[in-house]
């Protein structure tokens, strides 16, 4: 007789949450325990847990937390939860969000000079699909909970926020939407570093307009 396993949607997501996690530490794109990844579930949500590198997760120690914050099962999360919570409730259509201390990104973010409303600068389309405008959040000590407020008076608005002298907070539909955006992210934040010196050419507000009428953007 053959027995049929079928895996639960949350098995799924702890699933994810681990390749996801694999893929962006071993291509440099966090280190150490820094950054974490959540997801949305149907009663709750989940969580890297605090001091775990992302290249190294467990599934079943992943955390899962109610919508008060309180801790589910698994191990302590990450401290940087209520950047994730206020983004979810602010934003009730992101399935995950993730955050990094991803180098180029995290470079910008010590910048002096950038447009708080907008600090990447549209040089190509992708990042303008999968970005849109990126507001600089003013800079708080790790753990200081004014950062959530901060990060709530944008969310509504913009899928992903730069945080001054730390890092990227990037929200999608589901996990590979997320993770494909940061990584958009990440390589503009290259090219943005690699052409500041150069007066780039950027898209200008007719392509911008044609893209948010052809891909119905919401930026
Ligand atoms: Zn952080």
């Amino acid at each position: 007789m053959t027995t049929i396993y079928i895996r639960s949607a949350e098995t799924r997501f702890r699933e994810e949450i681990v390749e996801f996690g694999r893929s962006i530490f071993e291509r440099g794109l966090t280190a150490g325990s820094s950054g974490n990844i959540s997801v949305r579930l149907a009663d709750g949500w989940l969580l890297t847990p605090t001091n775990a590198c992302l290249g190294r997760l467990d599934p079943a120690r992943i955390s899962k937390l109610d919508w008060s914050g309180k801790l589910v099962s698994g191990d302590p999360p990450s401290k940087e939860a209520f950047l994730h919570r206020s983004m979810y409730e602010e934003r009730t259509g992101a399935g995950a969000i993730v955050h990094l201390h991803s180098t180029h990104s995290a470079a910008v973010s010590c910048m002096s000079g950038l447009n708080e409303a907008d600090c990447i600068p549209p040089l190509t389309a992708y990042y303008v699909m999968k970005i849109g405008r990126l507001p600089l959040i003013s800079y708080y000590r790790p753990g200081d909970q004014a950062l959530g407020e901060a990060i709530r008076g944008h969310a509504r608005k913009h899928s992903a926020v730069l945080l001054a002298n730390h890092g990227p907070v990037v929200s999608g539909a589901s996990l590979e939407a997320a993770v494909y955006a940061t990584e958009e992210l990440e390589e503009t934040a290259k090219l943005f570093l690699l052409l500041r010196a150069a007066n780039p050419r950027t898209l200008n507000d007719e392509q911008i307009a044609e893209l948010k009428s052809v891909f119905k953007l919401e930026v």
